[in-house]
């Protein structure tokens, strides 16, 4: 019954405007009442109505959206004027509105709380989506009237912000195949439609398996494990019906304390397998096939435009720049990791044996007796570092370090003013320090629950223009941190609070931005983790050390010895850590500079890291059938190198800041930073934008000396 009414609407929505006989006026009355595709109303320049939306609204409401920007664009191109870039870029720039809007909402129920039923959605819209950004991608009369201000540019260049931007819609319309024939570009389309099916099923498979393998834990079976742990798993298995027992989840968050903590070998192997098998287990969720697809489409699509596989396309306008660059960092660090791990794995067997475990180290005991090796070498205690990461205290060390070194404040907004989606939610105003003037607001989205996707991610619900009316700008940070039982404080871990800093870098990356165009929001794939990257840095100063690393209960500041093995720990477990993640990082570039008719992904998994030298008891950090930053979308395909890409600068602008008269807090600095590698976003050529902030070029050194590695001697000017 519900079906039918949102098919009736979809199919008013493809021909709104047209006509106009009584049942349709019926129907325009049901799209009007739609609140997705309403203006945001209330403070703040308007919010999204986050309390109202409902799963059945969002397909009518995507349909028309997408409509209406189509009828933006036909506007565009039926202007019998010459192409300019003000009858033609502006109004290019400025359409889509109604579409960013309800695409906020789909984010939502995608990523933040998704069901079975919006799923089906999902499946239902994606070849609607893909067919609808084909037909801007492949509109010829468009991309003519875009050639033309690009080529007359040429002749006669644009002011800075303006040249850029028709720059760079050029080349993306170039990639996407504007330049293509008739025949070549309805190929094209047509696998960008296959493609983006298998992007959703792939994540979805992966989600399915998440959900699918939680193991069950009896009270005879938590030996090891903290009492924190216990307790969140304790509740997580009672709402799952399964009270008295104790669930681990088939996520990250989940696994890997279990794999540090517990002494349950048996049970960490099964947690583990659970875990590197999504995706892999030969039933209908596996996505094997689904790779071979998606690899075999990806290389036709990219020989349509002349080149030779899909990561020499894909890396043209990166900081990188092609495929060869990114494979020599990745070389020129993989061998002093893979030495570590050696090391790592030495100090590892040595505790075993000394237990007496009798046992060679399997990839299910590395985080186990590395975590035994962190104390006894480093003495260092996670559980007891834990005590002072309790998450408001966390929160608001993200809002000093922003005041910092943004000028910015943050105040919780009145209870009730701004509608969220789930009452964990929390938002926060920003506002300058001095002028007091509306930078925006914060959504934070802290606890994991059923159908959330699972890590830590950032987002805009709006983000800022000058051309759109330089609105506030509505900026989110997710993430999973498992829901204390009530009254209890959430305690996180290092690394999670060093994510914590790592996804508020990239709200105040939104936040800070300063640009005329939309366009110039866009992201370069292995520039835009630097700058989250660098915000990171700053968990670990003394300002935040001493004002917000507090004991939950006493209040006491974190002692000095106990920050002092911290950083000296933090070299350490650097061989598992870089090689997990470059086995993934090489996996994804050996995918798309190989021939995919030679490719069966579990064997070439296999075949290729042997040859890689992938040591036994290391796993890729996301193994292929569950990769979904390459495979459940398009932004990480040949780009997870960018976190090493990203982490070379990071570490580089780090030590410029270490070695500032006033520290990490130098004013000048930070002026410096916000201004050249913040509020530009993609306005200014990245290289360009950190040599303006450093002076010069990143070097690879300071990166090898954070990790603990010899610094290559040819690396060395
Ligand atoms: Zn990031």
């Amino acid at each position: 019954m519900k079906k039918g009414i949102i098919k009736s609407l979809g199919i008013f929505a493809l021909v709104a405007g047209f006509q106009a006989h009584s049942q349709e006026q019926n129907e325009e009355k049901k799209t009007m009442d739609n609140i997705l595709l309403a203006e945001w109303s209330g403070p703040y320049a308007g919010v999204p109505a986050f309390d109202e939306m409902k799963v059945e609204l969002v397909k009518p409401a995507m349909l028309k959206a997408m409509d209406t920007h189509l009828a933006e664009i036909d506007k565009i191109t039926e202007n019998p004027e010459s192409a300019t870039f003000e009858n033609t870029i502006v109004p290019f720039e400025d359409s889509g509105d109604l579409l960013n809007r309800v695409f906020t909402y789909y984010g939502i129920f995608s990523s933040n709380i998704s069901s079975p039923e919006f799923r089906e959605v999902q499946r239902e819209l994606s070849p609607e989506i893909s067919e609808y950004s084909s037909k801007i991608s492949q509109n010829t009369a468009l991309f003519e009237r875009i050639k033309t201000v690009y080529e007359n540019s040429q002749e006669n260049p644009l002011p800075a912000p303006e040249q850029r931007v028709i720059d760079l819609i050029y080349e993306e319309f170039a990639m996407e195949g504007a330049n293509l024939n008739k025949e070549d570009k309805e190929r094209y389309a047509k696998i960008n439609k296959e493609l983006s099916e298998l992007y959703t099923k792939f994540s979805n498979n992966v989600l399915a398996e998440e959900e699918n393998y939680i193991v069950y834990l009896t009270e005879d079976q938590l030996s090891g494990l903290p009492e924190s742990y216990v307790k969140a798993a304790a509740s997580t298995a009672e709402a799952n019906g399964e009270s008295g027992k104790y669930a681990v989840t088939n996520t990250r968050s989940s696994m890997d304390p279990f794999l540090t903590y517990s002494d349950e070998r048996e049970l960490r192997e099964k947690v583990w397998r659970n875990y590197y098998s999504r995706g892999d287990n030969n039933d209908e969720f596996d996505n094997n096939d689904v790779i071979k697809k998606i690899l075999k489409l990806r290389d036709e699509r990219v020989e349509l435009l002349g080149y030779d596989n899909f990561a020499q396309w894909r890396l043209q306008n990166r900081m990188a720049k092609n495929p060869e660059n990114a494979m020599e960092l990745m070389e020129a660090v993989w061998p002093a990791a893979l030495a570590r791990v050696e090391e790592e794995v030495e100090d590892m067997q040595a505790v075993a044996d000394r237990e007496g475990a009798d046992i060679t180290i399997e990839p299910w005991d590395y985080r186990y007796y590395a975590e035994k090796v962190r104390k006894e070498k480093y003495d260092l205690d996670s559980e007891e570092v834990k005590q002072y990461l309790e998450l408001g205290n966390l929160t608001q060390a993200l809002f000093f370090t922003a005041g910092e070194l943004f000028n910015f404040d943050f105040k919780p907004v009145k209870e009730g003013s701004v509608p969220v989606f789930h009452e964990d939610v929390n938002v926060w105003e920003v506002t300058d320090k001095d002028s007091g003037e509306l930078i925006g607001l914060w959504y934070l989205d802290s606890f994991a629950r059923q159908g959330k996707r699972s890590g830590a991610w950032a987002t805009t619900y709006r983000s800022y223009s000058e051309l759109e009316g330089a609105k506030p700008v509505l900026a989110s940070n997710n993430s999973n941190f498992i829901k204390p039982a009530p009254g209890e404080s959430v305690l996180v871990s290092w690394d999670d609070a060093e994510t914590f800093f790592h996804e508020f870098g990239h709200a105040l990356h939104f936040l800070a931005a300063d640009i005329k165009y939309p366009t110039l929001n866009s992201g370069v794939r292995d520039y835009t983790e630097f700058q989250s990257q660098l915000l990171e840095r700053w968990l670990s100063t003394d300002k935040v050390i001493n004002r917000y690393l507090k004991h939950h209960e006493t209040g006491e500041v974190i002692p000095d010895e106990l920050v002092a093995k911290i950083k000296k720990a933090a070299t350490f477990n650097q061989g598992f850590a870089t090689t997990e993640f470059l086995a993934s990082a090489l996996m994804d570039m050996k995918y798309h500079t190989t021939d995919p008719d030679k490719i069966e992904p579990r064997k070439f998994e296999k075949e290729t890291l042997d040859e890689l030298g992938m040591p036994d008891e290391i796993v890729m950090r996301h193994r292929s059938p569950h990769f979904g930053h390459v495979f459940s979308g398009e932004g990480y395909a040949t780009g997870y190198y960018g976190y090493l890409w990203a982490d070379v600068l990071t570490s580089d602008a780090s030590e410029a800041f270490a070695e500032a008269p006033g520290g990490f807090y130098d004013a000048n600095l930070a002026e410096k930073l916000v201004k050249y590698l913040f509020a530009p976003r993609n306005a200014m050529d990245p290289a360009e934008a950190y040599r303006k902030f450093r002076g010069r070029d990143a070097k690879i050194d300071a990166l090898m000396r954070d990790r603990g590695f010899p610094v290559p001697e040819d690396a060395e000017e």
